[in-house]
């Protein structure tokens, strides 16, 4: 049996690891399952897969979890320490899809105990894509993708050399306002930008899919696992969402792989790597589909896209600015405090205070400075609404 742990259990891509892992219980011993305010889901799945631990990432949560696992035998906890603690716990295989920063943590800590990390949460990457792949170096771990994009990466690169590939071109929908015409852009509300055309997902990742933040994410998650320069990575619309990305060979090859928009196929090739098992997942009719539609991204549509070049360029600590920043003008265009248009305008606004006036952006890549990076991007960006509204 396989000891396995899932951090972000409750949400969308925890629930699909579930989904997989509940179809062969004589397979895995499942150590911990993590959530956050969704307690109810968390109990029932942690009692369902057998779990021995379910920590809820909130402390004022913790006796809502423990009166739901009262008599169950699953022990309860709470907190970033207790997220820590249960990633240290000796585990074969652990899936990261906890959305946001707070991911990078209980990732690194896991890599450091020798597990193979199911990398969901690209955030860790855009922040401190050198010390996760430095930490699974020295520790002997391994990190596989689970972004569908990167999967497929990945996968078309089985068996190839590095040297011989010339590109790599990610897929992107388009997100929900893909033919919306530029000027109705400033008054999309959340709501609009919370249904993705082909994808079931979290809330967040799918608001950033509408604004090409999800793909700017993607273009640096490329750069740092694969260690292709920023000029070999492309990006191309492709509404269907069925190719998910494609590798260009010296040669002139080029390699796609496809797929329903189904997350259960990234992640079942994660937990089954390097085999490959039978999955849940829809097979295409490509006859049926008939055709299908590729077109370049608009830059003024897209500001998110240019903003994640002037990353890659800069490198160091800049990704943590990047995501700290856009997480936050996220939360306030969730709480519907600024218009969709203005979360790329702040989001650049701190990039640029943190190029002119931050020793921070040059500092070494450690926790400690990615984690005083993100939160003095997050005050930065709320600065830059203070300085908005007078
Ligand atoms: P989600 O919102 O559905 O779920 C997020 C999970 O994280 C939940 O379990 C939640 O309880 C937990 N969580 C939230 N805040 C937390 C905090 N502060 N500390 C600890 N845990 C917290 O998100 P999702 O769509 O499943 O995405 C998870 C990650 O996977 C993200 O990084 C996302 O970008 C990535 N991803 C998702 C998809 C997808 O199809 N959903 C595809 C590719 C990549
Ligand atoms: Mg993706």
């Amino acid at each position: 049996m396989r000891k396995v742990s899932i951090f972000g259990a409750t949400g969308s891509i925890g629930q699909n690891t579930i989904d997989l892992i509940a179809r062969a219980p004589e397979s895995y011993d499942v150590v911990a399952l993590t959530g956050g305010h969704n307690i109810e889901q968390l109990a029932a799945d942690a009692q369902r897969v057998g779990a021995n631990l379910a920590v809820t990432a909130f402390d004022a949560r913790l006796d809502d979890l423990k009166n739901a696992l009262a008599g169950t035998g699953v022990e309860a906890a709470s907190g970033q320490a207790a997220l820590t603690e249960a990633a240290s716990r000796p585990a074969d295989w652990v899936m990261s899809a906890i959305v946001g920063a707070a991911g990078l943590a209980p990732g690194l800590e896991a890599l450091k105990h020798g597990a193979t990390l199911a990398l969901a949460n690209k955030e860790s990457l855009v922040c401190a894509g050198s010390l996760m792949l430095e930490t699974a170096r020295t520790h002997d771990a391994c990190l596989l993708p689970v972004d569908s994009e990167h999967s497929a990466i990945f996968q078309a690169l089985v068996g190839e050399d590095m040297g011989a590939v010339e590109r790599i071109i990610i897929t992107a929908s388009g997100g929900a306002f893909r033919d919306w015409p530029l000027v109705d852009l400033e008054n999309a509300t959340p709501d609009q930008a919370s249904s993705h055309p082909n994808w079931d997902m979290g809330q967040r990742i799918t608001i950033d899919s509408a604004s090409m933040f999800n793909k700017a994410m993607e273009v640096i998650e490329t750069r740092e696992f694969f260690g292709v320069s920023p000029d070999q990575i492309e990006v191309i619309v492709h509404p269907e969402s069925m190719v998910h990305a494609l590798v260009g060979f010296r040669d002139g090859a080029l390699m796609a792989h496809l797929g329903a928009p189904d997350m259960r196929h990234a992640i079942g090739y994660a937990l089954h790597w390097p085999d490959r098992l039978d999955l849940p997942v829809e097979r295409l009719d490509l006859a049926k589909l008939g055709q299908l539609n590729f077109r370049a991204p608009e830059d003024a549509r897209y500001p998110a896209l240019r903003l994640a070049r002037w990353v890659m360029e800069r490198g160091g600590l800049s990704g943590a600015v990047f995501n700290g920043a856009k997480e936050r003008a996220l939360d306030h265009f969730i709480a519907g405090r600024i218009g969709f248009l203005d979360m790329a305008i702040l989001v650049e606004q701190v990039l640029d205070r943190f190029e002119a006036g931050s020793g921070l952006i040059d500092a070494a890549m450690t926790l400690d400075n990615v984690t005083e990076t993100d939160h003095l991007a997050r005050q930065w960006t709320d600065d830059a609404m203070v300085n908005r509204a007078g």
